[in-house]
């Protein structure tokens, strides 16, 4: 590739030294015929200026011819370039540029670029496709299960237990649209990077005993035992931010734990971050699905009783809110035997 180039570069200089000779010399003998012709013979120094001007002016014309012999061909190789970006701009990505140049050409460059984004584009336009599919299935099992029992209900034969087994699973499905609605909008706001983010100093173990103790119908109900150890720390986050991230953790424990479980929430503050664990003996998640359940929609539990499941965006909003915080979050898990989900966030400099 690289003799290529340098034979190619070679023979450029040794084809302008031709034209240029040819040029010159061609100047020299067109005005020797001239003043034979008319048998006028100016001084040496006119002789040799004349033929500068002549030769100059031949060669500009020949650079000028040569030019416009090369064009056509640079312009086919744009051609297709045109048609990948016009077939783009009407939503086709499936677009493929093979153009054959020498290596760190800006022709080939350009190609490379374009090619580059046509992947950048299906892929988006792969998530944008799916993000639709997931809401559009979100919505419709809760609204297929609303007619369904709302048409039920217009039976005048069934009995007061029956009628209120009814109207208990629609109230349970508009809950899970509504909050399918309110997270979405929560998810879309975090992402616009427009949602407000206003971090102050506060004491992170009062937010999270504040959060467990308004919890408490709910661990109770299931006789769910907290194993509660709180360093005091001050920190410097978004107090409502982080607020949200410790309700879907507490609530997926909450959900995700049997009767009789205990659910575990400690507080440790380590050289420059802080670190919170809220471990839970429940079901646990398979490694498999451990790497995707940060994924907007991503459900573990598929087989689970669908009315009790979320809409598997909790976790995502979790993650977009460690993250604008510069943190890190991680899990453990093994089915089975429970879930220990870890937080890290750095120290910033108190207020
Ligand atoms: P959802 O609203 O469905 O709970 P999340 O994004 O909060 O959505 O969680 C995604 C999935 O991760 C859940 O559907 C569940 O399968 C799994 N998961 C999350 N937390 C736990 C946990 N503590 N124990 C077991 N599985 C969990």
């Amino acid at each position: 590739m690289r003799i290529r180039r340098v034979s190619r570069k070679l023979a450029g200089v040794i084809g302008f030294q031709i034209v240029i000779s040819g040029c010159f010399s061609a100047a020299f003998f067109a005005t020797s015929l001239l003043y034979d012709s008319i048998s006028m013979y100016p001084s040496a120094f006119m002789r040799q200026l004349i033929n500068a001007w002549v030769g100059f002016f031949l060669f500009v014309f020949a650079m000028f011819f040569i030019g416009r012999l090369m064009h056509p061909k640079r312009l086919a190789a744009f051609q297709p370039m045109v048609e990948a970006i016009r077939r783009m701009a009407k939503g086709d990505f499936n677009v493929a540029l093979n153009i054959h140049v020498e290596e760190n050409h800006p022709i080939g460059e350009l190609a490379k670029s374009i090619n580059d984004m046509a992947v950048e584009l299906r892929e988006l336009e792969r998530m944008r496709q799916e993000f639709i599919s997931n809401v559009s299935h979100e919505i419709q099992s809760p609204l297929t299960s609303i007619s369904g029992f709302a048409r039920a209900l217009q039976n005048d034969e069934l009995s007061p237990p029956e009628r209120n087994h009814y109207l208990s699973i629609i109230e349970k499905e508009s809950f899970r649209l509504s909050k399918l609605s309110e997270n979405l909008l929560k998810l879309t706001s975090l992402e616009s990077d427009h949602h407000p983010f206003e971090r102050k100093s506060y004491r992170l173990d009062k937010q999270l005993r504040d959060i467990v103790l308004s919890y408490e119908p709910q661990w109770m109900e299931k006789e769910i035992e907290m194993d509660v150890s709180l360093e005091k720390v001050n920190l410097v986050a978004d107090e409502d931010l982080l607020s949200q991230v410790w309700i879907n953790l507490l609530n997926n424990a909450i959900k995700f734990t049997p009767d009789k479980g205990t659910i575990g929430i400690h507080l440790q503050q380590c050289e420059d971050e802080v670190v919170v664990r809220i471990s839970d003996t429940g079901i646990g998640i398979a490694e498999i699905d451990q790497k995707h359940i940060f994924e907007r929609f991503y459900k573990a539990d598929k087989s689970r009783n669908r009315i009790n499941s979320g809409s598997g965006l909790g976790l995502s909003i979790v993650k977009k809110i460690v993250d604008m915080h510069k943190g890190s979050i991680c899990v453990q898990s093994e089915l089975e035997k429970g879930s220990v989900f870890t937080v890290s966030l750095p120290m910033k400099k108190q207020l």
